[in-house]
């Protein structure tokens, strides 16, 4: 089979174009030319010399993920289904805001670390994606965007990524970073480090080897104050708890681009979200609690049910008064807006359709793609 040019992030490209005895900045204008114009098709590709468009075909192509649905929002959300293969299927998540585009990408079909309150966790763990599978999220989303928004030439989309869709990212830690530096690439998306974000239950290792390799923002999905109730929520806090990864944080913002990590902490009635866990949590973070200080953002996420879990989100008042404990402690919280929820695209939901395609993989047939409706996105971000 053709290898999919989406592996590659540039040098990786570059090292392929070698073998073809090319030089490099032939890499530099196919690599462009992929990401930059979202152009898949070789003949169109006018300023590479015509020994090499007529050589690649063939040898490799720029293969897509197969399409099974896309919905939009009534917020301007926009939530695709790919068909990954083998009765596998991942979401990405476009979330239009006024200042930014934020894209939600999965880094596999699944998860293995089992959240109590996730419902891809719910699903259990069927394969990593490859790094084409991960960067042809953003490229599909970015040229498909601008299209239906009619960006002008050089305007883009997506400003954002969050690597917070299905999958533990720091578990397929080997497809991830092509992806990311493709992300970064000024000849690709050229998004700052600050604006592509990692989200990690806490794969203590691999956060050290993002800092040496990558370092972009991180998010932490923390969701208890100790031990205790994380091993319960998040079970990989059995391998790393908590002063390893807080150490491992800490250490991380040495290099992170920026000065904070982010915290995320799923509210969920009756089970994280009482007075006296905000308070050990203001503990835990500000270093009393026998794990290293570390700075950091407090994310609070109203619970998204789903009935497997036997989880109910808390009401609006325990989560107020839970960030009013942190805020008054001087720690900068937010509480996150729920949005796309009347396309299962909030977070936590991403499993849904998912899985139930996964059972019925023998209704897995391509549905026609629904094309957004432009004005409701394009008011939804603002453009
Ligand atoms: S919250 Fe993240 S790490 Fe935990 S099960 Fe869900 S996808 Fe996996």
């Amino acid at each position: 089979m053709a290898v999919n040019l989406l592996e590659y992030d540039l040098g990786g490209l570059a090292a392929f174009c070698a073998g073809l005895g090319e030089k490099r900045f032939r890499a530099v204008q196919l690599f462009r030319w992929i990401h930059q114009k979202g152009e898949a098709d070789f003949s169109r590709m006018t300023d590479l010399a015509r020994s090499l468009r007529e050589k690649l075909p063939g040898l490799a192509e720029v293969r897509a993920l197969p399409v099974i649905s896309e919905h939009v929002s009534a917020d301007g959300t926009i939530k695709w289904l790919f068909d990954v293969g083998g009765g596998n299927a991942v979401e990405t998540v476009f979330i239009p805001e006024v200042d930014r585009g934020t894209l939600c990408v999965s880094s596999q079909a699944g998860c293995a670390v089992g959240c109590r309150f996730c419902s891809t966790g719910a699903q259990g763990f069927s394969r990593n994606l490859s790094t084409a599978e991960i960067t042809a999220q953003l490229w599909f989303a970015e040229h498909r965007l601008r299209q239906h928004l009619q960006l002008a030439e050089g305007e883009r989309a997506i400003d954002n990524v969050v690597m917070m869709g299905m999958g533990e990212p720091l578990q397929n830690y080997t497809a991830l970073l092509p992806a990311l530096r493709t992300m970064l690439d000024d000849h690709a998306y050229g998004l700052s480090r600050r604006r592509v974000t990692v989200s990690t239950s806490g794969v203590v290792p691999m956060i050290e080897r993002l800092r040496q390799d990558c370092p972009v923002a991180l998010a932490v999905s923390l969701h208890a104050p100790t031990d205790a109730l994380r091993d319960d929520l998040v079970p990989l806090n059995r391998k790393y708890p908590l002063h390893e990864l807080l150490g491992a944080c800490g250490a991380y913002l040495e290099r992170a681009p920026r000065d904070f990590i982010t915290f995320e902490y799923c509210m969920l009635d009756g089970v994280n979200d009482a007075p006296e866990q905000a308070q050990a949590l203001v503990r835990l973070v500000k270093g009393r609690a026998g794990a290293p200080a570390v700075a950091c953002k407090l994310n609070l996420i109203p619970f998204n049910p789903f009935p497997a879990s036997g989880l109910t989100r808390s009401p609006r008042e325990r989560i107020v008064a839970f960030a009013k404990v942190l805020q008054d402690a001087g720690i900068v919280t937010t509480v996150r807006k729920t949005r796309g929820d009347d396309i299962d695209a909030a977070c936590g939901q991403l499993a849904g359709e998912v899985q139930d395609r996964t059972r019925l993989n023998e209704r897995l047939t391509r549905r026609p793609v629904r094309i957004p409706v432009r004005a409701a996105a394009a008011d939804g971000a603002g453009r």
